[in-house]
């Protein structure tokens, strides 16, 4: 199944190592063959190049529409080499064969990251490329097809160990990575086409996937994982640089991006905040007058759960909160930065990763998300939901006071990263209680309590950290047996959406006992 390699047609819209590739490949004995602009700079690098068009007889023409869109070059790279009947095609008209096509396409999603026109993208859009890497792909029995410049080396690697031919093997991964690129590229076509159209659930739907890094096991050790980017290359976890630690395993990074977001929702300007995560539920989150003082604030909610977590900062790490975070193990640090002197704290601790971003992602960034189920995708708007003081409503007898305001906004915003039933008790800026995927509302409400009072006997304290908190519930209460608890627990003021068949019920219940509540008009579900 070894075939040799004698002739080559280069098209690449992005020159990078071309030259390089033409040298090794003329090194080999490959005649290259070379669209325009290609052909130019392997000739100005002194290089020998037939151009496609005097392969074809035809010039390039319509911009550059039609290049190498011929029988000349197609035939080339489709017929079968050992179909008597193709071969004779081949001599009858002329055709060579085409043993190795190196192409990669217009630069479309470049076009879409600059924020290009409409007539501007569609003069982007590869016509002649994907139909080449299609033809190429198909007839891989016989051709090699590069797509990226990443596999260059690999390809003279292959060249090279076999006397200047390929497997079969290596013929057909660089075929499956080929569709996978022209499928990418026509998912951008199509997914940018939809939203310069206004087609918000178009028909039909296009995915693209491209490997980042391939993970020991999934969730758990039977399970086998990637991380893929969705290749639109857009701010968070898949662009984190990590400084230092062990490699990431799936669920270190499925709990750094919920800790990740849900640190985001706190302006890095205003103050300091930290959230400390376990199994994509916070465990701990505060904003404090600095970095560890947050971070120790958090802590405090639930020292139990924290160990083994996963900590995301809104400001650059510091000495002061690494110095805090090495005192118990953690997994997993995320920050906008880190001053040398804390990345030297960590240093010590050879296994705790720490992964750096240039920012942090914004909340409130319009992404689709998707959540696969039997036979299909689901897909919607990720949840930008967004609560300001002057939405919220009033519907107790008592009104929340300014101090109470500022943490039930706090709450509502921990609440919004809390798996569904969630109830989430704060206290000055800090959770002291949070109660997470509880299939009933009682329920979520009576675990963040009995987490509130360990915590509170943990610290030697008398009375229960949820006494005085301001309580979120990322839902409606159906009942008022919720809120009853939550007010048996110690909070003195309620964030919830409102809407329910029994609003008045649950109002009435408030006020008798004592509680300020306001209603937000939103809720926050998260499956
Ligand atoms: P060059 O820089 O060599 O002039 O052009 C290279 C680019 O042209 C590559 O990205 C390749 O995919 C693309 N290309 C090759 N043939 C055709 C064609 O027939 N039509 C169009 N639209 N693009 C082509």
């Amino acid at each position: 199944d070894l075939h040799p390699v004698r002739r080559a047609l280069l098209s690449v819209s992005d020159k990078t190592g071309l030259i390089e590739l033409g040298q090794a490949l003329t090194a080999r004995g490959v005649e290259l063959l070379s669209t325009g602009g290609t052909a130019k700079a392997l000739r100005e690098a002194g290089l020998e190049v037939k151009d496609v068009s005097d392969v074809t007889g035809f010039p390039e023409m319509m911009d550059g529409r039609v290049k190498t869109l011929h029988p000349m070059v197609h035939g080339g790279l489709l017929a079968l080499r050992d179909n008597d009947a193709h071969v004779a095609a081949m001599n009858e008209h002329g055709i060579g064969a085409i043993d190795l096509l190196v192409v990669n396409l217009y630069p479309f999603e470049a076009a879409l990251a600059r924020g290009a026109g409409y007539d501007e993208m569609i003069e982007n859009i590869d016509i002649g490329g994907p139909a080449m890497i299609r033809a190429a792909s198909k007839n891989h029995l016989f051709v090699n097809v590069v797509t990226d410049v990443e596999d260059y080396d690999a390809l003279l690697t292959e060249l090279d160990a076999n006397d200047g031919q390929t497997s079969y093997a290596f013929r057909q991964r660089l075929s499956q990575i080929a569709y996978a690129r022209t499928a990418a590229y026509d998912a951008a076509v199509s997914t940018w086409m939809a939203g310069a159209i206004g087609e918000e659930t178009p028909r039909r739907r296009a995915f693209a996937g491209e490997v980042k890094q391939t993970l020991r096991y999934g969730e758990n050790s039977h399970q086998k994982a990637a991380f893929y980017t969705d290749g639109s290359n857009r701010p968070g976890v898949a662009t984190a640089v990590q400084l230092q630690g062990k490699e990431l395993s799936y669920n270190n990074i499925n709990d750094t991006d919920a800790a990740y977001e849900l640190v985001a929702e706190f302006d890095p300007a205003e103050s300091a905040a930290v959230a400390i995560i376990k199994h994509a539920n916070p465990c701990g989150v505060a904003k404090g007058a600095s970095l560890v003082e947050a971070y120790q604030k958090a802590f405090d909610c639930d020292r139990t759960s924290a160990f083994g977590g996963i900590v995301a900062l809104n400001q650059p790490l510091d000495a002061a909160t690494a110095a805090k975070i090495v005192e118990i193990f953690t997994e997993v640090v995320i920050a906008p930065g880190a001053s040398d002197e804390a990345k030297e704290i960590f240093a010590a601790k050879k296994n705790l990763r720490l992964l750096l971003t240039d920012a942090l992602p914004d909340p409130r960034a319009p992404i689709t998300a998707y959540k696969q189920v039997a036979g299909g995708v689901l897909v919607q708007d990720k949840d930008v939901g967004y609560v300001g003081l002057d939405d919220l409503k009033v519907v107790t007898k008592k009104a929340p006071t300014d101090e109470q305001l500022q943490d039930l906004l706090f709450a509502w915003k921990v609440a919004k990263h809390v798996k569904s039933n969630a109830i989430v008790y704060v206290k000055d800026n800090a959770t002291v209680g949070v109660g997470a995927g509880q299939m009933s509302r009682l329920d979520s409400a009576n675990v963040a309590a009995a987490k509130a009072g360990r915590m509170a006997a943990e610290l030697g304290l008398d009375e229960s950290l949820a006494k005085g908190s301001a309580v979120a519930s990322d839902a409606f209460f159906p009942f008022a047996d919720g809120l009853l608890e939550a007010a048996a627990a110690g909070g003195t003021c309620v964030i919830q959406p409102g809407g329910s068949m029994r609003d008045d019920e649950v109002i009435a219940a408030a006020d008798e006992a004592g509680l300020a509540m306001v209603f937000t008009g939103m809720r926050h579900f998260r499956h």
